[in-house]
């Protein structure tokens, strides 16, 4: 089913309101297999709503409205759609009710505005909205189903979860499909793209697609197989006369779920074996979610040396819950004294070597987890810049320590530029690069 979505307001297109209800709307519609192939902004004006509900009438199954369904003279959605639907707005005596009770809980009385919501088209099915005064509307009209939502956000998500979506599967209308997520660390989406060549041949013949969301330093990997792939594929086309209704899906097809389900838990194994020791988990874990379960298992601690970093490493592990499970600490080791006073790295190595070296990151490791006794310490040292860097060291070069019962292991690497980007890379290098040594296989440098 292809939907767009019209959302009515100035405050938005002045930038005064961020629009969160499309951001929303499209997560919800993906998560359940309802397609939203577009979203416009209007102004509260009459022509444009009525242009915007015409052109989204010829384009899409469903048309969702959100906002303007109050009852002050900018709230025209409600009295547009009404007309435009052949129908009339009286007062729904169960709706008045509700409203006055809304009210008189919250120690108020209801005025003749607030009443006004309960003036609703004749000809809708109401879509209940608890959580305010403005029900939500739904019209079948030609063959397309047009809903009309209040805009404050938890009203919208409350009607598109509580409502909407279960009148449409009710209905038959969503389609049944099959997600599965995979987490990619340690790979650009270039780099991913190229070694999924041949899978995606494969695997696009079977109706299967493949999306790159990519995030700082991970890429996750969405898998979808719809059941009708090939409805999904027809373009976005006008149909001007259009009457026809929307694509139904027989209950029947619900049966072929499971075999659904193993064609894309086949499909990902295929990607886990194409990207082996970049895949660190599925739906939406973080690293260092991963990296605390493998942790936990093993009953092992962690200590944090954390030099250009300030610490960043060791907020991302504290935010889950259940931390102290396997962090002991961590340390902002900036000034070199530090390093030495509180880590034990050796002033000579730090004459040597500079601060920013494999072998100083290395003795920050190995410092680390000795003098606070835990199983594993992470060490990150580097030119967050803007300035620091020179011609051999350059803003952007980052060295990583690793020390655990494996042994030491430390790297270089070269994270561009803009210095909280290289933090926020420097966090993510650092956690891919101790799971590959929790997993047994840690990065081997060149
Ligand atoms: P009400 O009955 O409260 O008037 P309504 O359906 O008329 O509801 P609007 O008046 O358009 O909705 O918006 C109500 C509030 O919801 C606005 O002040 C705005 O802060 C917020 N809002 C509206 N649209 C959006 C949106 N797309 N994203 C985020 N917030 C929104």
């Amino acid at each position: 089913m292809k939907a767009i979505l019209v959302v009515v307001g100035d405050e938005i297109l002045l930038g005064q309101v961020v629009d969160t209800n499309a951001a929303y709307l499209g997560q919800a519609f993906a998560a359940a297999g309802l397609e939203l192939v577009a979203k416009w902004t209007v102004r509260d004006r009459e022509e444009e709503i009525l242009e915007a509900l015409n052109l989204a009438i010829s384009k899409a199954d469903l048309v969702i409205f959100s906002g303007g369904l109050g009852p002050t003279s900018d709230d025209l959605t409600k009295p547009l759609l009404t007309k435009a639907m052949g129908g009339h707005l009286i007062r729904n005596q169960e709706t008045e009710q509700a409203i006055r009770a809304w009210f008189k809980a919250r120690g108020r009385e209801a005025g003749s505005m607030n009443l006004a919501q309960a003036d609703l088209p004749d000809n809708c099915t109401l879509l209940h909205n608890p959580l305010g005064t403005a029900q939500g509307m739904l019209w079948l009209h030609n063959g397309v189903y047009i809903a009309a939502l209040p805009g404050v956000p938890y009203e919208f998500k409350h009607l598109i979860d509580e409502e909407l979506i279960p009148y449409l599967k009710a209905q038959g209308l969503v389609q049944p499909m099959v997600h599965h997520t995979l987490m990619v660390a340690g790979l650009v989406e270039s780099s991913i793209a190229r070694k999924l060549v041949l899978w995606e041949a494969k695997w696009r013949a079977e109706g299967i697609r493949l999306a790159y969301l990519p995030r700082p330093g991970l890429v996750r990997l969405r898998l979808s197989l719809y059941a009708d792939s090939d409805h999904r594929s027809s373009s976005l086309l006008v149909h001007p006369e259009r009457v026809d209704t929307a694509p139904r899906f027989p209950k029947g097809i619900q049966s072929d779920l499971a075999g659904m389900r193993d064609r894309v838990e086949l499909a990902a194994q295929e990607i886990k074996d194409c990207l082996e020791g970049y895949v660190y988990g599925e739906n939406e874990l973080s690293l260092e979610e991963c990296i605390g379960l493998i942790l936990r298992k093993k009953s092992q601690r962690i200590f944090f040396a954390e030099s250009c970093t300030g610490g960043a490493l060791s907020a991302r592990f504290v935010r889950v819950a259940g931390a102290s499970d396997y962090v002991l600490g961590g340390m902002v080791a900036y000034a070199n004294d530090l390093k030495v006073s509180a880590l034990g790295v050796s002033e000579q190595l730090i004459t040597r070597y500079g601060a920013v070296s494999t072998e100083v990151v290395g003795g920050m490791a190995q410092g680390a987890a000795l003098r606070y006794q835990t199983d594993y310490a992470v060490a990150i040292t580097g030119i967050a810049g803007p300035s620091g860097g020179s011609l051999d060291k350059p803003v952007g070069l980052v060295c990583f320590g690793i020390h655990g019962p494996e042994g030491t292991f430390t790297y270089r690497r070269s994270l561009g530029e803009g210095r909280e980007l290289i933090i926020e890379r420097a966090v993510m290098t650092a956690m891919f690069l101790f799971w590959r040594v929790l997993i047994g296989q840690p990065v081997a440098e060149p």
